[in-house]
C-alpha cells in the first residue's frame, strides 16, 4: 500500500504535526519548516523535532516532504535574493539533519526573463554551495506549471539543473499532478507516455515523492491553481491511476489541496476506500 498524507500546519510544533497526521490517517506528510512567505526561522526546539522523529519511526511513516518557503528565489536577478535563498536552504536541511532519512522540495525558481539557461546555471550553484556529501536529506526539485517565467514547467529544466549538480545522489525530483498537467503534460489520456518522458528526461530513479492535487484548469493552462481530488479538470480516475502506477506506488503521496486538516483526512480515507475497490476489482 502507498504511503498518503497532506501538507500540514507546523504552527504548533514538530510533535504536534507527527499527532496530526496520525489523526487523519496518513502516513507521510509535507510541512513547511518556518514561515512559508516570510525568510525568519523560529528558533528550532531540537528535543521537539526528536520527539517527532520517535513517533514517525514507531509508527513505521515513509518519508515526508519538507517544502521550502515560496518566496525563495535562487534564480533571482538580485543577488541578495539568491543569497537568501541559499541561506534559507542550508538552515532548513540543517533542521533536518535532527529527521534523517527525509526530502526537502523546493520550486526551483523563476529566471525574471535572464532566459532558462542561466535560471537552470543559477540553480545548480546555489545547490552546489549548499549541498553537504554527508547531509542525510534528499534534496527535490517540484515539477511546476510553466507560469510566467518558471524554472521547472518541462522535465528538460530539471533535467539541466540536475546534470550541473556536482553532489548529484543528494538530488531527487517531486512531481505534482496540477502542476504537470498545466504545463501541458497529458496525464489523463497518457499517464505511461508521460513517465515514460519522465524517465528518459530525468529518470524515474529520481523521482521520490508526488503531490496529487485535482487543477481548476485545463491541461496546459500554465495557470496552478490547485482543486479538491474529483473536483478539477483532472478527476478522480486520473489521480487513482497515479496512485496505483506500478512504476509509482512505493512513493510518497502527499495532498496540496484546499483544504484544512478534518478535509484532507476525509479525501485521504476516500482514496483509500477507492484504491481497495480497484484492487478487489
Ligand atoms: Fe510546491
Ligand atoms: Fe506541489
Ligand atoms: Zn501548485
Amino acid at each position: 500500500m502507498s504511503y498518503l498524507g497532506a501538507h500540514l500546519s507546523s504552527a504548533g510544533g514538530f510533535y504536534k504535526m507527527g499527532q496530526a497526521a496520525l489523526s487523519i490517517g496518513a502516513d507521510t506528510f509535507q510541512c513547511f519548516l518556518r514561515n512559508p512567505r516570510g525568510a525568519r526561522a523560529k528558533t528550532v526546539d531540537l528535543s521537539d523535532v526528536e520527539r517527532l522523529r520517535v513517533l514517525l519511526e514507531e509508527n513505521r511513516f515513509g518519508p515526508f516532504v519538507a517544502h521550502a518557503p515560496y518566496i525563495m528565489n535562487p534564480c533571482s536577478k538580485d543577488e541578495g535574493i539568491r543569497g537568501l535563498a541559499a541561506e534559507m536552504m542550508a538552515g532548513d536541511l540543517a533542521v533536518l539533519e535532527g529527521l534523517p532519512g527525509n526530502y526537502y522540495n523546493f520550486h526551483p525558481g523563476s529566471h525574471v526573463g535572464q532566459g532558462m539557461e542561466t535560471g537552470c546555471r543559477m540553480i545548480a550553484d546555489m545547490l552546489n554551495a549548499v549541498l553537504k556529501p554527508e547531509q542525510q536529506t534528499v534534496v527535490l526539485l517540484e515539477t511546476m506549471a510553466g507560469k510566467g517565467s518558471e524554472v521547472g514547467g518541462r522535465f528538460e529544466d530539471l533535467a539541466a539543473i540536475l546534470s550541473q549538480v556536482e553532489l548529484s545522489d543528494k538530488m531527487g525530483i517531486c512531481l505534482d499532478t496540477c502542476h504537470v498537467s498545466d504545463a501541458g503534460y497529458d496525464i489523463i489520456h497518457n499517464l505511461d507516455g508521460v513517465l515514460e518522458d519522465l524517465d528518459r528526461v530525468v529518470g524515474l530513479n529520481r523521482l521520490k515523492a508526488v503531490h496529487i492535487n485535482d487543477s481548476m484548469n485545463p491541461p496546459g493552462a500554465r495557470k496552478d491553481r490547485h482543486a479538491k481530488i474529483g473536483e478539477g479538470t483532472l478527476g478522480l480516475e486520473t489521480i487513482l491511476a497515479v496512485i496505483d502506477h506500478p512504476a509509482l506506488r512505493h512513493l510518497p503521496f502527499i495532498l496540496e489541496t484546499p483544504n484544512d486538516t478534518p478535509g484532507h483526512g476525509r479525501e485521504l480515507a476516500m482514496l483509500r476506500q477507492e484504491l481497495e475497490k480497484r484492487k478487489s476489482a
